[in-house]
């Protein structure tokens, strides 16, 4: 994309009305724009991180059989009523709505009730089980705090999957493909260092739950975490009891404020009972459905990526989801300069390398400003000086020197393609 074509622009204004550090970061570089508290517009840049996320998402579901599929916003308030989710005193972030009959509808703010039913006709017997579904989808919360920027939204992103089990054991089975899963998936993100499989409030029906949390001052949540085994304890559920059942000692736990980027949940029959999703057995016996339930909130990660690694000069995106790989910066209009600029635009594309060609009128402070504040990985600069020197000027966006290389060498130091998209998904 050729960034005098691009309709965002930057600004060293930071917002009057934010004070979390992804909303004003984000908000500067133009990649999101603040629609309300807690509603924001992904503009184009924004969007392509988003997308990344979510394709990283989609690819390590798909990968453990998930089905994606698609649940709408609108919600019919009689199957939240058989399940007693629709009074306001049990779900209290409902957004709620009519039709013009006076008929009550909802937004979706999960979407348990509805995929149950949107199953049912397909379940019969243990033949048909089991299955992964999932969806990536917007949901709506009526979040009474809203004050860290895209980390907390009333209308936000969600992978939502669910599996349906015939057994325990199947359950548990499915449970731990979806939890590796997730590993994989925060790897790839370039967070698996901060995040920890963390030990939470189980609900009714399995002693805990397993949050995935991300260590940052800017999350909401306090956990305590053993760094040498990896796993963590939320602060709701940090009792001497818990910590003796998990082989956890007070001494080598550190506590820490981290943001919870993913949940996964046993569910057993607290959907399939009330909502009678029923199959027959090998014995031709009648048994409930068993179900778990698995969230990860892609434009939360947006913001715990910016929260984490986010520096005094801007944005830094890991390579697997920035908005491109490459910020070309070209300096000067001089012919020359343009043909050579215009040309490695065009083989970097060719070779699968996504490029911001900035090909702005602009002073070349400006642009290595933006650069930066964008969060570009990799920043090339074309200039009178490169061209006469047959070289180009390569800079990592956290590295301090700059490279000086040749037209192959470049192509070899930039196209190959990041390690971390390939070898982790194995
Ligand atoms: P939290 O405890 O942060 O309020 P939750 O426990 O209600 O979240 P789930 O219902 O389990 O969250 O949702 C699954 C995932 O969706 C969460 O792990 C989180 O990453 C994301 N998420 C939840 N609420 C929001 C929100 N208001 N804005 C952005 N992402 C969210
Ligand atoms: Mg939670």
């Amino acid at each position: 994309m050729r960034l005098s074509q691009l309709f965002t622009k930057t600004t060293k204004t930071a917002p009057a009305d934010e004070t979390s550090k992804n909303a004003i970061l984000l908000m500067q570089a133009g990649f999101i724009h603040k629609e309300m508290a807690g509603v924001y517009t992904f503009l184009p840049l924004g969007l392509r991180v988003l997308e990344n996320i979510c394709a990283i998402v989609r690819e390590e579901m798909d990968a453990i059989g998930g089905q994606e599929l698609k649940l709408t916003t609108l919600q019919d308030a009689e199957i939240w009523k058989a399940t007693g989710r629709w009074d306001d005193a049990s779900v209290d972030v409902w957004f709620k709505t009519k039709l013009k009959n006076d008929t009550e509808l909802g937004l979706g703010p999960t979407h348990e009730e509805p995929l149950v039913r949107a199953v049912q006709p397909f379940v019969k017997s243990y033949r048909d089980l089991p299955f992964l579904a999932y969806q990536i989808q917007t949901k709506f919360r009526n979040e009474t705090r809203a004050k860290s920027g895209v980390m907390r939204g009333r209308e936000f992103l969600m992978k939502d999957m669910y599996s349906f089990a015939r057994t325990q054991e199947e359950h548990e089975r499915l449970y731990e493909q979806v939890k590796q899963a997730y590993y994989r998936v925060y790897e790839r993100l370039g967070v698996g260092e901060q995040t920890f499989l963390t030990f939470a409030s189980g609900g009714m029906f399995s002693q805990y739950s397993h949050e995935f949390q991300t260590v940052t001052e800017a999350g909401e949540d306090t956990i305590y975490v053993d760094y040498d085994k990896k796993i963590a304890v939320n602060e709701e559920v940090y009792t001497d009891e818990v910590l003796a059942e998990l082989g956890l000692s007070k001494d080598t736990l550190k506590q820490v404020r981290a943001a919870e980027v993913g949940n996964i949940f046993t569910l057993k029959d607290k959907f399939s009972k009330p909502l009678k999703l029923n199959f027959t057995d090998e014995q031709g016996k009648e048994q409930l459905v068993l179900m778990g339930c698995y969230g990860i909130g892609p434009s939360r990660l947006v913001g715990v990526i910016t929260e984490l690694l986010a520096d005094d000069k801007g944005l830094v995106w890991p390579e697997s989801i920035a908005p491109a790989k490459v910020y070309l910066a070209r300096l000067g209009d001089e012919n020359h300069v343009v043909e050579a600029a215009d040309r490695l635009y065009s083989d970097l594309q060719s070779n699968g390398v996504e490029v911001l060609y900035d090909d702005r009128d602009t002073r070349p402070g400006e642009k290595f400003a933006d650069a930066d504040l964008m969060g570009i990985p990799y920043r090339v600069v074309i200039s009178n000086k490169t061209v006469t020197a047959n070289q180009y000027e390569l800079k990592a966006r956290t590295a301090p020197e700059v490279q000086l290389l040749g037209h192959a060498e470049l192509l070899a130091a930039l196209a190959v393609r990041s390690t971390n998209n390939i070898e982790t998904s194995k």
